[in-house]
Parts: structure tokens; sequence; C-alpha cells
């Protein structure tokens, strides 16, 4: 687990809130859980921004990380970059978030100018889970464009910026004949969805969704290029082992009722643990003694720890995002609510939200 780029803050002060002008809470809460799950923040904080403050470049040259976060906090305050690109609005409103001053809210204004949102596309709800992908598809195009690396005249890539290479998880479909051939698919993605509906624990709906096996026989042979004939199989899903520093889940809290045609909102509990190890996201539930990370004697440490949890409040077409946001250097949980950070009840260690 990635340490924290900033000193622990011996006053515990929570994150800056940040304002909501009309419905942009599901852009509010993105970046305030992106700013407290470390790697994240480190990769941004330190980004070379060319346009504008260089975090990287004051603490090299012996200025305290603190100040120079602070520094770029302050240009974020005293002058509108309208101009600037998605990646160096972000960087200035993580610099806000963590270096305040709390008093006065962060504003989503430059970043949403970056978005090329007008003020009336901020006061339209839009779908955390959705904006989450398209915000980190946006970071990393830009990203990709502004460090290529030249090696005798070529570029090479990938480039060692882009935010997706800390989230990307593939889920691995594997298919075996009876006489063995192997056909192997991996689908890369930015977070994994998991069934909220049914389920009780997050690993639970986990192994459900992704450590499923299924056999092809009688009737419903498979297909084989190799043999060129129909045979018994097994299909196992499975996640890559090469497992990415930061795990992104969205949970499916939304269902459509084919009855009456309408999105419904998934209100039940699903228990979330605070931390993860390899052997929660890879052994299969049914491999028993085979289990594929066995011989690895960290599996069952911990390899996750929960940074951020964003909630929904509401129905399925209108209600209100709030995260829970964990301060890496002292482990403090805060609640923040637009403008509003107070500590989170996920501090207590127990928490329901139905309370
Ligand atoms: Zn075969």
């Amino acid at each position: 687990m990635a340490e924290s780029v900033v000193e622990a803050d011996s006053e515990l002060l929570p994150p800056t809130g940040i304002r909501n002008p009309g419905a942009s809470d599901y852009l509010a809460v993105l970046v305030q859980a992106l700013t407290h799950v470390p790697p994240i923040r480190n990769r941004l904080l330190f980004w070379d921004n060319p346009d504008g403050d260089k975090v990287a470049d004051a603490v090299a040259a012996g200025t305290p990380l603190s100040d120079a976060v602070e520094a770029c906090a302050r240009s974020a305050m005293e002058d509108d970059h309208p101009s600037y690109r998605i990646t160096g609005a972000l960087q200035r409103l993580m610099a806000r978030c963590i270096a305040g001053p709390r008093e006065q809210a962060a504003e989503l204004r430059d970043l949403a100018a970056a978005f090329g949102w007008s003020g009336a596309d901020l006061a339209q709800g839009h779908d955390a889970q959705e904006l989450y992908a398209v915000l980190i598809g946006a970071l990393d195009s830009e990203l990709a464009a502004d460090t290529v690396v030249e090696v005798s005249g070529e570029a090479v890539g990938p480039s060692p910026n882009l935010i997706s290479s800390l989230l990307t998880v593939s889920v691995k479909r594997t298919i075996t004949c009876s006489e063995g051939h192997v056909s192997e698919r991996a689908d890369p993605a930015f977070s994994l969805q998991v069934r909220v509906a049914g389920q009780l624990s997050l690993v639970a709906s986990l192994h459900d969704t992704f450590l499923t096996s299924e056999t092809f026989d009688g009737d419903n042979q498979y297909s084989c290029s190799q043999c060129g004939v129909h045979r018994d199989a097994i299909m196992r899903h499975s996640l890559d082992p090469d497992l990415p520093p930061v795990l992104v889940f969205t949970l499916a809290r939304i269902d459509f009722d084919f009855i009456t045609f309408t999105r419904r909102k998934v209100n039940s509990s699903l228990e979330i643990p605070a931390t993860l190890s390899k052997a929660d996201l890879l052994n299969r539930p049914d491999a028993g003694a085979d289990a594929d990370v066995d011989a690895d004697a960290d599996a069952d440490a911990p390899a996750y720890q929960l940074a951020a949890v964003v909630c929904h409040s509401g129905t399925a077409n209108a209600g209100h995002y709030t995260a829970h946001v964990r301060d890496p250097a002292s482990q403090t949980w805060w609640l923040a609510d637009d403008a509003n950070v107070e500590p989170s009840p996920l501090a207590d260690g127990e928490w329901d939200p139905r309370r």
C-alpha cells in the first residue's frame, strides 16, 4: 500500500469541502475520492504541469511538500485558468482539498471549464459511475499526449504518467476443452462492477461475478476451433493476478424492472471489508486445495485498504452523492457532503448506511 505524500497533520484537519453549484455533487465526490487514494493523489500532484504549478520541482529544490501543495492550492484560489486542461484543474483542486484554506469551500469551476462545461451543464445531475470512466479516459488522453518519450527519434509508450495504469484490472475468461486446448480472453476495465441485489458482502458478490465456472456438455458442448469439433469444456472466469495498485468497485445499485419497465434502486446493504487480500480476489471458492495463490505466503495478508466510499442517497432517477474518505496520513475518516466535511461514521468501524 502506498504512503501519503503529505506529512501527518497533528491537528487532524478535515479535507476542504467543494461547493456545489446546482447538482454537481457527482463530480465533487469523485474529486474527493480520487484525492484520498494515495497512488492517484501522488501521480497527479507530482505531475509536471507545463502551464502552471510544479509541485515536483519545488520539492526537488528543497521546499517541504506541504508548502508546495499549499502554494498550488493558493494559486487555485488566486487566479482563474479557464484554459486549463482537465489534468491541471484536477491537480489544483486536489491541492485545495488537501491544503485548504478550509473555511472557504473549493470550486469546481475550472475543472468544469476544462471539460468544456458551462454552469448550466454543472447544474444537471450525472451518474458518478459513468463520469468516473469518462474522467479517467480524459486524464489518460491528456497525459499520453503530454509525455511521449522519444528514443532514437521514435516515440515509445506507454506514458509513465497514465492514471489508468494505476487502475486497470483485467477479467480473464478461460475455456479448456476436454483435450486440453485453452482459449483465453482478457477484458481490461477501470473498475469491477459487482451486484448488490441478492448479495450479502462485496467478497461474496465478487466471487459470484468474477470467479465462476461453467461446464459445457451434452447438448451444450463447446465448439473447439483447435479440435474442429464440439467437445465437453469448462469455462472459468477469474481476475488477472497482475492486480493494479488501486482497485475500484462499482456497485450495481440500479436494476431494471422488466415488468414495469422502470429503473429501480437496490437499497439492500452490502458488507464492505476494510481490507482485501490477494486470496479474497484470486482464490476460487470452488478450488479448495488447488487455490490459485496458495503458494504465495502473503496471499492472506491485506493487499488493499479501503480508501474512499462514494454513496448515493435517493431514488434511481434523483438523489444526492456524498463521499466517505480516509486521510492517508492520519487514517481519520471524513464525510464530504458538498461544502461540509465532518467526521465520518465509518471511523467507528461499524456503520450501517440504512440507519
Ligand atoms: Zn480442443
